[in-house]
């Protein structure tokens, strides 16, 4: 099965500020380009200097800052992140570099992509004001979507001269599920190669060509420049949510922190439905049961033992089967793992492989020691997160549906047998389609340096 960009079980067409609040992460006007002059108009690009010593410090105090996490899935409190390139810059041989990343490998996320379409001053007031507090001479758009790009490169050429003391270069990331992960996008900008790297060392402590480099989220950077606008909350009340599944087209959420998943459920769905289960945190966050009372924020989702991750949520409604979504998406990650750590590429290939079994009616191995066993075996194993992904999977699967899986295990499941060659994870896929008349729906891969482009 491919996928349809303008399928309506795929393709997002709407997105909502929870109860109206247009001063919102999505912005007055959703699906609308913002211009310089109209961001402006909201507040946006204080004037500043090349470096402002002081900006550091007063960012670090404006409201909700101290609890501002990073949105791309890792949800590292961001003034810690940016403090240690701060403290690396102090020492090192070249001045910091600050990287936008809008990569977005995660198949159930459109977020980033939507930021970098729609509001891409929000983005670059964040960069260029992170930047600002650093003293970073040099700063990258790092996005793989297309349209994303030429609406940056748009902004950039939107921007006046006091906007912009730093040197900001669009980088045509590769459009595949690792790009994303910050040590793939150093190496990327760096050697041309999008893969991650073994830690330490980590980016703010080596980056881009050696410099201590500060990786975020265009997400987070959205979020420091919105904590700056007078008519905004403080930084990081609200997150975006990217909701799909139960046969409804998908929904872009701004809602805020800590919101019950049961009101959610109620906007979204019309109803507030126990019975269903969640895949949460995009691919990361584990198969859970749509707790009503789960509390939409990173450590209330963890507090349930799974992850709220880059925001998105999947919506499973029967008959949709857990292990069925469980074993499609480890197919997708023995699909699209970097290839390059040994452990990841075998276990991702033999847990999809045994998962796939459990549709059949006599499986022959002894699955139920098995899927403990790996669940416990996986974590930290490997250069990027992809084997602890699959480790939260079949913990979640086991804590949560140990009945459904005794039953596959007894008796097979029609839902979950599948041909070899399947795309499988084609259902677990939200586009962001392009409106009339654009050349593109979504990402384009192009040849790596080649699209930088900088102002
Ligand atoms: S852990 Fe897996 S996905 Fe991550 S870099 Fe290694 S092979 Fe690639």
């Amino acid at each position: 099965m491919a996928v349809d960009p303008h399928s309506p079980r795929f393709a997002l067409h709407e997105a909502r500020s929870w109860r109206g609040d247009d001063s919102g992460l999505l912005g007055p006007t959703p699906f609308t380009r913002e211009t310089r002059d109209v961001y402006a108009a909201l507040g946006g690009y204080p004037a500043r200097g090349a470096w402002d010593a002081d900006l550091l410090d007063r960012l670090a105090g404006m409201p909700g800052m101290a609890a501002l996490r990073g949105r791309g899935g890792a949800a590292f409190p961001a003034v810690t992140k940016i403090r240690a390139v701060a403290q690396g810059a102090v020492t090192a041989p070249s001045p910091p570099v600050v990287v936008a990343n809008g990569a977005e490998g995660e198949p159930l996320s459109v977020k980033d992509r939507y930021l970098l379409r729609y509001r891409p001053h929000l983005v670059l007031d964040g960069l260029l004001t992170v930047a600002a507090a650093l003293g970073a001479p040099a700063a990258y758009v790092y996005v793989a979507d297309a349209m994303a790009r030429a609406s940056v490169e748009t902004a950039l050429a939107e921007l006046a001269e006091p906007d912009i003391a730093t040197t900001v270069h669009v980088f045509a990331a590769q459009d595949t599920y690792v790009a994303g992960e910050e040590t793939a996008v150093v190496r990327a900008l760096t050697t041309g190669i999008a893969r991650p790297t073994d830690k330490p060392p980590r980016p703010f402590q080596v980056g881009v060509r050696g410099a201590p480099t500060l990786v975020l989220n265009v997400e987070t950077l959205a979020c420091i420049a919105r904590a700056g606008l007078p008519a905004a909350p403080e930084a990081g009340a609200t997150f975006l949510a990217t909701v799909s599944g139960a046969g409804r087209p998908p929904v872009l959420y701004d809602l805020p922190i800590g919101l019950g998943l049961g009101e959610l459920l109620r906007e979204h769905l019309g109803r507030q439905d126990s019975s269903l289960d969640v895949l949460i945190g995009g691919f990361f966050g584990g198969v859970i049961p749509a707790w009503p009372d789960l509390e939409l924020s990173h450590p209330g989702v963890a507090r349930r033992g799974a992850g709220l991750g880059c925001g998105s949520l999947h919506l499973l409604e029967s008959p949709a089967c857990p292990v069925a979504v469980t074993a499609d998406v480890v197919a997708f990650y023995a699909a699209h793992n970097a290839g390059q750590c040994g452990m990841c590429m075998a276990s991702s290939t033999a847990v999809a492989a045994t998962l796939a079994e459990l549709g059949e009616p006599h499986p022959t191995r002894n699955y139920a020691a098995l899927l403990p066993q790996w669940a416990g075996q996986l974590r930290g194993r490997g250069a990027c997160a992809v084997p602890d992904a699959i480790a939260v999977l079949l913990r979640s699967l086991l804590q949560h549906h140990p009945q459904t899986v005794m039953r596959h295990l007894a008796a097979g499941c029609d839902r979950c047998r599948w041909a070899e060659g399947d795309p499988r994870w084609e259902h677990l896929v939200v586009t962001l389609p392009a409106p009339a008349g654009e050349p593109t729906d979504r990402r384009a891969a192009e040849p790596v340096p080649s699209g930088m482009s900088a102002r």
